[in-house]
């Protein structure tokens, strides 16, 4: 199989949505009136974002579910996507499961593959998404006020409970590996809640890294402060919360660890006002996604943990740094 029967038969399908997909040397996309596009790229290596091992169904899900999240932290609706494709070798038993993934994630948002690149090397998937937004509604990290009510979506640190597992650091019933495995490898990215939160959320972030380290992006591009709740904070994480199994399983510090400082959740961390908590309850309840209000902004710059009666508690946790 050639480079370009594998685009024929992985990758190519015929525009919908787009003026022209794949096949010349521009695709093209009609922004329709008075919206923004919305651009991100995100990049996944082997060894460094997934192991070798992993189920390729899975691995096309979440190399459009990492991007689709930047567009969700926005606000912004998915309109189409490109995919840059290193690969070792045209394995049909790896693109055919690869592309499934993708492109029925890909089905489920409306976001259509439009083009790419296609070449030999160490497997490397780049994905380029596009997405609109009524102009000057997206959602950024700088809007974030002294007084605002600080929340994130879902659940957060079972995907990195599930790699802690898988490196041998951690040990958990079969029932919960499975679960937070799930989590880990097929993220869900929050894109209804992002659009139902504009106009209501002054600052939005998805946690890719981390709920403190990025949540620590929006502090700085906002110029605030935070104080976050760990007594809320620590029951955010799905796995210490089943029946099979209790939080004595690890001490406090480890859930929590979890928690503020593991990364790959793809859950949002979101900034309103205390007179939108009426209206942050009905945007949760219309994208049908859970959010908990974990925290506040403050006009004093840091972070600050506190415990269940108020008190400060000293803190270390960092978030991932490539180059760290
Ligand atoms: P060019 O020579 O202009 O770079 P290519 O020969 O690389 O174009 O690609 C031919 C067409 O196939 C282009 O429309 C390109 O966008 C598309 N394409 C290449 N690789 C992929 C891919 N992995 N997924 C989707 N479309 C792709
Ligand atoms: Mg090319």
């Amino acid at each position: 199989m050639g480079e370009f029967d594998l685009i024929r038969r992985f990758f190519t399908r015929p525009a919908t949505r787009a003026v022209l997909g794949v096949g010349d040397d521009c695709a093209l996309l009609q922004p329709a009136a008075g919206m923004q596009l919305a651009i991100s790229t995100d990049m996944l290596v082997e060894g460094r974002h997934f192991l070798s091992t992993v189920d390729p169904f899975k691995l096309g899900h979440k190399a459009l579910a990492v991007n689709l999240s930047d567009l969700a932290a926005c606000g912004a609706r998915p309109l189409a996507f490109t995919l840059a494709l290193a690969l070792p070798r045209a394995d049909e038993a790896w693109l055919e499961p690869f592309s499934r993934g993708l492109l029925a994630l890909a089905d489920a948002h409306g976001c259509e593959l439009v083009g790419g690149d296609t070449t030999q090397g160490p497997l490397n998937i780049c994905i380029t998404v596009f997405g609109e937004v009524p102009r000057g509604q997206a959602l950024l990290r700088s809007g974030a006020r002294a007084g605002d009510d600080l929340y994130v979506s879902g659940t957060l640190g079972d995907a990195r409970l599930a790699l802690e597992v898988f490196r041998g650091t951690l040990s958990a019933p079969a029932e919960v590996f499975e679960q937070a495995r799930a989590r880990m490898e097929q993220p869900t990215p929050r894109v209804a809640l992002g659009q139902a939160l504009r106009g209501v959320a002054t600052a939005a972030v998805d946690i890719s890294d981390g709920l403190l380290g990025d949540l620590g992006h929006i502090l700085q591009a906002s110029g605030v402060g935070a104080r976050v709740d760990t007594s809320v904070a620590m029951n955010l994480i799905a796995s210490n919360n089943r029946a099979t199994w209790t939080s004595a399983a690890f001490s406090s510090e480890k859930w929590l660890e979890l928690v503020l400082s593991g990364g790959d959740d793809y859950e949002l961390a979101f900034t309103a006002p205390a007179s939108a908590r009426a209206a942050v309850q009905v945007a949760s309840v219309q994208a049908q996604t859970r959010v908990t209000r974990i925290g506040c902004i403050e006009a004093e710059t840091g972070l600050h943990l506190v415990d269940a009666q108020g008190q400060a508690m000293p803190h270390r946790y960092a978030s991932f740094d490539h180059f760290a």
